[in-house]
Order: structure tokens, then C-alpha cells, then sequence
């Protein structure tokens, strides 16, 4: 309940800073005509708040149908819902499960990107958010004993994916959560465009895709967060990009110990990645692209994700580090700018030499 009023919360100062940032009707400070009226869906899912807003005479409809795509998607994903796919894969002892195909294909490219990123992003990680209590919010400091067992059932190499059939072995158990929204995301952006929509930005709970360009033809212009507290530390300009942002400050716990706990998880270690980040932002062509490696590259760290990009290049970034750096990719380096309150943090180019 407590979680709903946050995430309520959160919501309304996310649609403030997405009005602050030029986003909403009227902004331009001209004449609204239909056209240049945002229609927005606010609901729900996925654990998350999202807003949907789009531009055009077909835009209420369209929102619609991409609203009902993710409570479907949502349907087949949940980890908790006893009626999910995946709840089915991860109770299936061993027996080989017949997946829909929106679940076999994110299966398919969650273990494909699990085996481009060397197992920093890993789908079999959940027995270990289990035991860190990040499944039923009642966090917990595992003991050494319990991971090094638990890490025996972690590893992506241990799911056999064949066309639209798992098996798992018992004990294994997936968890979407670091892919399924930006995918759910690119899935719906699909349906706005196939209705028509060529002007649209959905916050699916922080992860962003924006369809186009503003209507005025001009680009969205978006709150890079500040993970330390409140605010935004900067502004970046996209277009037809998915923006998308890892990082502790989601989700974590203070333990008895003092010390903080993140939902994010190293699956070499088991414990909470500690590689002196505060939050990853990736900026891609694809919403699963960008969710699955802002994940993986917060577990990385500042300097394997710097190689990992130099080796890639597909994808633009944006890393805090804990000490209140900032380093950028030389393809965003135009886009993107500190707001005033933040023009002390130190602003560093990652360039491709
Ligand atoms: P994100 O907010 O996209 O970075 O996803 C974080 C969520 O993904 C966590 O809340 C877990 O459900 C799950 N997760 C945590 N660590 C990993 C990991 N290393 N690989 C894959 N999923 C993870
Ligand atoms: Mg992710």
C-alpha cells in the first residue's frame, strides 16, 4: 500500500517534470489546435506507474490498445501471478513448458543479450532477490552460506530455450524484471505507430520511449534524475529513442549493518552490485536494448561499461558515479545539459579514440 503512495507520488512529480521539460500542450506557448492536444493514459502495472501520451486525431484509441498490451504482456510476465507464463516456467520442476510467442522471444533475447554481456545481466537471478527479500519487501542480509547455495541455481547457461519450449532445471527460476518493461515498451510503441501515431512518450516507470519527435517537430526533452536526492541533474534531447535508467536509488534497503542494499545484483557474487555507480542511463534505438544493458551496465561498473560500449557502439550512455560524476558518450554529448543546480558535477566525454 505504502509502495502504492510512493509510486502515486513519484507519478505526479514525474507529469511536473515531464510539463517543466516542455512536454505537455501548450508549452511552445502557442495556440492548442486538436492536433497539438497530448492525449495520456495513466495507469498501473508491471509493478509501476505508467503515463502514455500521444499526438494525433487517432491517439485515444491507439493509447488504448498499447494500454491493453501491457496488461497482457504484464499477464504472461509477472513473477507473483499464478496464472503468468513465467510463475508456470518457474513451478515447472524440471518438465519442459510451450510458451506463447511474446514470451519465447523475450526469453530468446533476454538469454541472447545474458550471453553479449558475459553474464552481468542474468534472467536466472531471482531465487537470489528472493533471499535478499527485494520479492516481498521484507529485505534481509542473506548469510554467506545460503548465496554460495543459491548461486548454484543461478547462471543463464542453465536454460534450454528451443523455438516456443523451456525447460528449466528444478530449482532455477527466472525474473524478468531488468527487460520486461522495456520491452513491453517497444511492443507498444509498435501498436501507436501501426495505428497511425508518429508523435509519442511513454514512461513506462522510468524507462522512456519516445516515439518521434515533439508535433512542433522539435525534440523531447527529458529529466535525467538525480539518483543522490531530489530533482533532475540535467536535460536530454531525443528523438524516436528509448531512454532508459538503472540505478540503486529504484529500490534498496539500509540493513542493520548501516550500510545500503540495491536491487540490482551482481550474479558472480550474489550481493547487490557495488562498482561505485549511482545510476546507468542508456539511450538506444530499442527499448529491450536499453533496459537489459542499463541493467547489465550497472553491474559492469564505469570501466567495463566503457569498454563494452567501445566494442558495441550501437547505444549511447550516461553514468553518475557515486562521487557525483558524470560521464556521457560522444554521441549524446550535444543532448544532453546540467541544470543550473547541478553545474558543479564534473561532465565528462566518453569519445570513440
Ligand atoms: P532494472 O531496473 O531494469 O535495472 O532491473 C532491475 C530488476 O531486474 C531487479 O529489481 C530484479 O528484478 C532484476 N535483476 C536484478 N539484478 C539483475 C541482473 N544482474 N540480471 C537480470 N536481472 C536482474
Ligand atoms: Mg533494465
Amino acid at each position: 500500500m505504502l509502495k502504492r503512495h510512493i509510486y502515486k507520488i513519484l507519478l505526479i512529480l514525474c507529469c511536473l517534470c515531464l510539463s517543466s521539460c516542455g512536454f505537455g500542450s501548450g508549452s511552445s506557448g502557442q495556440a492548442d489546435t486538436e492536433a497539438d492536444q497530448a492525449r495520456k493514459r495513466e495507469f498501473f502495472a508491471m509493478d509501476t506507474y505508467m503515463t502514455f501520451a500521444a499526438y494525433g486525431a487517432e491517439a485515444d484509441k491507439a493509447l488504448q490498445a498499447a494500454e491493453e498490451e501491457i496488461h497482457k504482456l504484464e499477464g504472461e510476465w509477472s513473477v507473483t501471478d499464478e496464472n503468468s507464463e513465467i510463475y508456470k516456467i518457474n513451478h515447472s520442476q524440471g518438465e519442459p513448458v510451450t510458451l506463447s510467442q511474446d514470451t519465447a522471444r523475450i526469453l530468446d533475447f533476454t538469454l541472447e543479450m545474458a550471453r553479449q554481456t558475459g553474464g552481468a545481466l542474468d534472467p536466472t537471478i531471482y531465487p537470489i532477490m528472493t533471499a535478499w527479500g527485494f520479492t516481498t519487501d521484507e529485505n534481509r542480509i542473506p548469510s554467506r552460506e545460503e548465496i554460495a547455495a543459491l548461486l548454484k541455481n543461478v547462471g543463464y547457461e542453465q536454460v534450454v530455450l528451443n523455438g516456443n519450449q523451456i525447460r528449466l532445471p528444478a530449482g532455477v527460476e527466472l525474473d524478468l524484471g531488468a527487460v520486461g518493461k522495456g520491452y513491453a515498451g517497444d511492443l507498444a510503441a509498435e501498436i501507436l505507430k501501426d495505428q497511425g501515431i508518429t508523435s509519442a512518450l511513454l514512461d513506462i516507470g522510468g524507462t522512456i520511449q519516445a516515439i518521434g519527435s515533439r508535433p512542433d517537430g522539435t525534440d523531447w526533452r527529458l529529466g535525467i534524475r538525480n539518483p543522490f536526492g531530489e530533482g533532475q541533474v540535467g536535460v536530454l534531447s531525443v528523438s524516436d529513442r528509448a531512454v532508459v535508467t538503472s540505478g540503486d536509488y529504484e529500490r534498496y534497503f539500509v540493513g542493520d549493518d548501516g550500510q545500503v542494499y540495491g536491487h540490482i545484483i551482481d550474479p558472480s557474487t550474489g550481493y547487490p552490485a557495488d562498482t561505485g555507480l549511482a545510476s546507468v542511463t542508456i539511450i538506444a534505438e530499442e527499448g529491450k536494448v536499453g533496459d537489459a544493458l542499463s541493467t547489465a551496465m550497472f553491474v559492469k561498473g564505469p570501466d567495463q561499461a566503457e569498454e563494452y560500449w567501445r566494442n558495441h557502439r550501437d547505444f549511447d550512455m550516461l553514468m553518475i558515479t557515486g562521487d557525483g560524476q558524470i560521464w556521457i558518450t560522444e554521441g549524446v554529448r550535444d543532448s544532453f545539459t546540467l541544470n543550473d543546480s547541478f553545474a558543479n558535477m564534473e561532465l565528462h566525454v566518453i569519445t570513440f579514440s
